[in-house]
């Protein structure tokens, strides 16, 4: 079986986690570890309390004695996620599986950065009195945001304006808790790499869009690092057959056509020759309008299913993968009925030499985003207990 790690005792530690609780002849056989050498990596996991040894299983066929199972107990942990985008924090106190126990969100009046670093600390203060604990008590802290980051700084972010911003530093709890920060879309792809499509799928795609394009790529259970992290690579893709404008002037790009702006601005554009001024100015509204029956609301649906399958077709096809995840807050209107075009279109360009796409939609809710900030945090606060066990 494909491993998170190379290293074995970072590789038992994660599988615990994320496939546990279990055996140890089924993490042994899992990681194709001897049971003698699985014996003597799980050793000091359990005497640093990381891992419990506990006599909770018994084996499947229910015949025996109660099988010792090795577990990383989740509920004893404590990881905040927070999501920046250009308007809203969006915060999450989750388990050490990235379950999320309180969700919350705080609008951003202010993109300065050390109003921001304040709203992020009032929302992990929140966070942790709605669960009736204290903000000492946590085990990491995980901050996302989109643009470029490196060094524990935001390089550059179009979505806040900023360059080179070290928000950790800004933020107070930061001082008791260690504190990450990382690319949102980066964020998300972990999230799904470790407790999510990663533990059936070991190759697979993650799209966003929303505010704007993103992907990120797993393969054989590791995410594929890009020195492009956090520009978007594929926002301006051109995609066969679409129309719309992007920022920089091109037409039939991904960003032109698949945004939240783009697609409101098609149907706003062609609704405003009768109506002038009146919207659609959200998803919601577009998907209101096209409901209530208007044309130009149901064609920019139609649309954008026609240019999404182009777009994942596209993406999905270089990454050579079969699995597809779409998320962010646009993919809600791949559930309307106008957007069948876009498993329609999927089926008109499929190869008869490969299997078809698998397509896992998400939620496109921001609360994903934030589990995916916490799973950052919970990842390296593993690595601390396994390199410290
Ligand atoms: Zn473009």
């Amino acid at each position: 079986m494909l491993r998170l790690y190379e290293d074995s005792a970072l590789a038992i530690a994660a599988h615990i986690l994320t496939a546990g609780p279990i055996s140890r002849a089924g993490a042994g056989r899992d990681l194709d570890l001897s049971a003698a050498t699985l014996t003597r990596l799980v050793r000091p996991l359990v005497d640093s309390h990381l891992v419990n040894d506990s006599q909770a299983g018994t084996p499947l066929s229910g015949i025996g004695r109660p099988t010792q199972l090795l577990e990383i107990p989740a509920s004893e942990h404590h990881f905040i996620g927070v999501n920046l985008t250009a308007d809203v924090t969006y915060g999450v106190l989750t388990d050490a599986r990235a379950n999320p126990i309180v969700s919350l969100s705080q609008p951003l009046d202010s993109r300065e950065p050390e109003a921001v670093a304040h709203t992020i600390d009032s929302l992990i203060d929140e966070l942790c009195a709605q669960n009736g604990a204290a903000a000492e008590e946590l085990d990491g802290i995980g901050i996302s945001a989109g643009g470029h980051i490196a060094h524990r700084k935001v390089i550059e972010s179009r979505f806040l304006g900023w360059q080179d911003v070290d928000l950790p530093s800004l933020v107070k709890a930061s001082s008791t808790t260690p504190t990450y920060l990382l690319n949102d879309i980066v964020a998300l792809t972990t999230l799904e790499q470790w407790f999510g499509l990663g533990r059936s799928a070991p190759n697979f795609l993650i799209a966003t869009v929303g505010a704007g394009i993103g992907h990120g790529i797993v393969h054989n259970r590791r995410a594929v690092p890009s020195v492009f992290e956090g520009y978007s690579p594929t926002s301006h893709l051109p995609l066969a057959r679409a129309k719309g404008l992007c920022q920089y002037g091109h037409v039939g790009c991904a960003n032109g056509v698949l945004t939240t702006p783009a697609v409101l601005a098609r149907a706003s554009g062609a609704r405003s020759i009768l109506h002038v001024n009146s919207g659609p100015d959200s998803l919601d509204e577009l998907i209101a309008l096209a409901e209530g029956g208007d044309p130009t609301c149901q064609f920019a649906i139609a649309e954008f299913g026609t240019n999404m399958a182009t777009y994942v077709q596209t993406v999905a096809g270089a990454a050579m993968v079969i699995d597809v995840i779409l998320d962010g807050e646009a993919i809600t209107l791949l559930d309307t009925p106008w957007a069948s075009t876009f498993t329609e279109h999927l089926a008109e360009f499929k190869s008869p030499n490969l299997p078809g796409l698998n397509v896992h939609t998400r939620s496109g809710t921001f609360d994903r985003w934030a589990r995916g900030a916490a799973t950052g945090a919970i990842i390296s606060w593993l690595e601390s207990q396994v390199t410290g066990a």
